[in-house]
């Protein structure tokens, strides 16, 4: 198989795999010359900056020596599968590079000859198209299970940002997705390592200047884990080793794995999860506030937000005028930037009636029933004739 071919499966492999970027963008086959048959897969992708960018997600190889129970690369399925060596793989992405094809890549593998020398293969690549190839664009580098401290740090040093995916928020539930998987030593610590390595070494930065941010994902209902279980551990990541951003990726059953009889999982459920980790993140919302079921699940039919309101603004409305940043942040309808545009209104005056802020694009209707402008609720005073 030449270089393009190989290319073109991986990058489609990856389709395979639940994640991160993919979830928000759908991939688009993009051929690499006008006669070419075989498409590569770029996913428009936005960055932290908010820049956007054609990211190429692929694999170094979908080999793999593991047999995590609901992976479509798991050893001994029976697929076509393609390896890259760094060499190969870092030039064929800087000629698409070159060509205005892809912008930046999401590297990942399977794992071929152990955790640390898979490492060592993503490095190289990374390695190569950073001082080799003179790439200075977007590179998400995967951490793979069981990598070495020293290769972490490399890793940071070379990428925009670096992922270790949980896949499962604890030791049991991990241990019923992927059996050989060990969650404290080869998934959770390289994750402190990250953290241990920005704080201990701030002078030296990333290969732009800026460490990189760090993200992990679970896979949502495959362990049969509760929202509790997986959000207990995002609010210890989000604390503890910085996280970025956490990815929830719905379950669903792929043929010939142990798992391809479990049921899928419904895709509502990835949604709140998303939901209460941004409230979790960037609300100040706590684990207690979320409205966890007797059994640990979030409410399908609510979002978190507006079921927290529900049960402590309905009788308590928040006064717009005065409010703090900390209570406008708990309304629902209004987010990160609106609480930053009604901070600035209120410097300028007061805010006489929410048409104001609808003509900037917020929702009214769900602001309503949560909030007083200068003591008088406006949901009340609508409905005239009920
Ligand atoms: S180690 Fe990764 S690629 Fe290999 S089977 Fe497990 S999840 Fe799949």
């Amino acid at each position: 198989m030449d270089s393009i071919n190989r290319l073109h499966l991986l990058s489609e492999q990856m389709e395979l795999e639940p994640a991160e970027e993919r979830r928000e963008n759908l991939a688009r086959p993009v051929c690499f010359t006008p006669k070419q048959r075989e498409a590569v897969f770029v996913h428009p992708a936005q960055l932290p900056n908010g820049q956007s960018i054609k990211l190429l997600k692929t694999l170094l190889t979908s080999a793999c020596e593991r047999d995590c129970y609901y992976c479509p690369f798991r050893a001994g399925r029976d697929f076509r599968r393609a390896t890259f060596k760094p060499e190969e793989f870092a030039n064929v992405f800087i000629e698409l590079n070159r060509k205005g094809i892809a912008e930046g890549t999401f590297l990942s593998s399977g794992i071929a000859g152990g955790g640390i020398r898979t490492q060592d293969q993503l490095l190289d690549t990374a390695d190569i198209l950073r001082n080799k190839l003179g790439f200075r664009g977007y590179i998400h580098l995967k951490i793979m299970p069981g990598a070495e401290k020293a290769q972490v740090e490399r890793s940071m040093q070379l990428a925009d940002r670096v992922s270790i995916n949980l896949e499962a928020p604890n030791t049991n539930r991990l241990a019923k997705l992927a059996p050989h998987k060990q969650f404290l030593d080869e998934l959770l610590q390289p994750l402190r390592w990250l953290e241990e390595i920005r704080k201990k070494q701030p002078a030296y930065k990333g290969w732009n200047g800026r460490w990189p941010s760090t993200t992990t994902q679970f896979v949502v209902g495959g362990a049969d884990e509760s929202d509790l279980e997986l959000l207990t551990t995002t609010a210890w990541l989000n604390k503890n080793v910085r996280l970025k951003r956490a990815y929830f990726s719905a379950f669903n059953p792929i043929a010939d794995t142990p798992f391809e009889n479990k049921t899928a999982t419904d895709p509502l459920r990835e949604h709140r999860l998303y939901q209460a980790s941004f409230l979790l993140r960037d609300y100040g919302f706590d684990l207690e506030d979320m409205p966890f079921t007797d059994h640990g699940f979030l409410p399908l039919q609510s979002d978190p937000k507006l079921a927290w309101a529900q049960l402590n603004l309905a009788e308590h409305p928040v006064e717009i005028n005065r409010a703090e940043k900390r209570e406008l942040l708990r309304i629902p309808g209004i987010g990160l930037n609106g609480v930053e545009i009604i901070l600035r209104l209120r410097q300028t005056g007061k805010i006489h009636d929410l048409s104001s802020l609808g003509r900037i694009g917020m929702n009214t209707k769900r602001i309503a029933p949560f909030v007083l402008l200068d003591g008088k609720q406006m949901a009340r005073q609508l409905p005239l004739f009920p």
